[in-house]
């Protein structure tokens, strides 16, 4: 009888995407599946799915007014 593996949290950073026509810079969620010091200031792939540059420092959920609604919910 083998115990069941543990589950880890995934590890999340904000990312801070650029802004795009209309669209205002947000931040966003990022997984973290690599360490941190390879994907600090890196584009990555956020949880809503568009791109930004992750920044380690900036923890998950950050308290910035100008965060992605997407990511926001789909990290609750
Ligand atoms: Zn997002």
């Amino acid at each position: 009888m083998s115990a069941p593996a543990l589950v880890a949290a995934p590890v999340l950073v904000a990312a801070r995407s650029r802004a795009h026509g209309p669209t205002a810079a947000l931040w966003h969620a990022v997984e973290l599946h690599r360490p941190a010091a390879e994907v600090d200031g890196a584009c990555e792939l956020t949880v809503c799915g568009s791109l930004a540059r992750v920044e380690v420092e900036q923890a998950w959920p950050t308290p910035a007014r100008d965060v992605c609604p997407s990511c926001l919910v789909l990290t609750r």
